[in-house]
């Protein structure tokens, strides 16, 4: 039975009170609207902890003006369920206002890694992100972290936070889930028309010929670049970026990598879908 909890203060107990009887924190941080990429987490988070607190907040601070933080989807029942089901032992929901007072006036920032790719994009998104999520691992204490590497960037730049800060904390990235047709699970994908739904695979077409291409032995980043791209540009409204990286420091790749981050962001429509597959390490998108 998952357990909600509303304040800080209760959250940060419960999970002190499951280290004294020697249980380890699995932490899960959403802003809900769950999917099966969210419960891939929590699955893994039960393969490496034995007291899982799931964490529900659609952050503010991680939006610009003009952002869909409106819209975005608020399912919270449907969420709670699918916890419960699952096994999730506390679902942390804390309103805005308890985690952000009227005085609030810090901000966690990375440098470096958060630059490029989405940091291009939404230049004060990381900022958001790394300062609510040290929030959430200073309120959980000592646990181990799980986040998808659906969002490569927000975990590389949340990995490299928890080792300059020296946070107690375990930083997992797990693998993408898809739909039977390759599209990425995500709370944006909900926004989508049936007819954008369609062309959303031009993302998966692009990684896929990436991905084709590496099998074949081309290693040329900007080759593999283009062919990804074409797709997109092909399917969508507009594209922000389709960059052909090194997965550790999503800066320029070595002339011939061993692995090579392909990663995309393109709009349909008002809808933003990220995406990316790792050559060299991941399978087929
Ligand atoms: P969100 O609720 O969108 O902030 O996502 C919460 C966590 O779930 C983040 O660590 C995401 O990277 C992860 N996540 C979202 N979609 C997927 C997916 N399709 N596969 C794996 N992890 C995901």
């Amino acid at each position: 039975m998952s357990k909600v909890l509303r304040k800080p203060a209760e959250f940060r107990q419960a999970c002190e009170d499951a280290r004294a009887v020697r249980r380890r924190v699995g932490l899960v941080p959403t802003m809900g609207a769950l999917h099966h990429g969210h419960f891939s987490l929590i699955d893994e988070a039960k393969s490496r902890a034995d007291f899982i607190a799931l964490t529900l907040f659609v952050n503010p601070l991680q939006f610009a003006p003009g952002e869909d933080l409106k819209r975005y989807p608020r399912t919270f029942e449907s969420d709670l369920a699918g916890c419960r089901e699952r096994g999730v032992d506390v679902v942390f929901a804390p309103e805005p206002g308890a985690m952000y007072s009227p005085e609030f006036q810090t901000e966690v920032s990375v440098k470096g890694i958060s630059e490029p790719l989405e940091g291009g994009f939404r230049p004060s998104h990381f900022d958001g992100v790394t300062t609510v999520v040290t929030k959430l691992f200073n309120l959980a204490g000592p646990c181990v972290a799980m986040f998808g590497r659906k969002d490569y960037q927000q975990w590389k730049v949340l990995a490299r936070m928890a080792l300059d800060l020296d946070m107690p904390i375990e930083v997992v990235g797990c693998p993408i889930i898809r739909e039977a047709d390759g599209l990425a699970l995500s709370s944006r994908n909900r926004y989508l028309s049936a007819s954008d739904r369609k062309r959303a695979l031009g993302i998966v077409s692009g990684l896929r010929r990436a991905f084709d291409a590496w099998e074949q032995g081309e290693r040329e980043p900007d080759a593999l670049r283009s062919l990804a791209e074409e797709p997109v540009r092909g399917a969508f409204d507009r594209l922000d970026y389709v960059a052909a990286v090194d997965p550790e420091t999503l800066a320029a790749p070595s002339p011939s990598p061993c692995r090579i981050l392909i990663a995309v962001a393109a709009h349909l429509g008002t809808t933003r879908l990220i995406d990316n597959v790792v050559l060299g390490e991941d399978t087929c998108p």
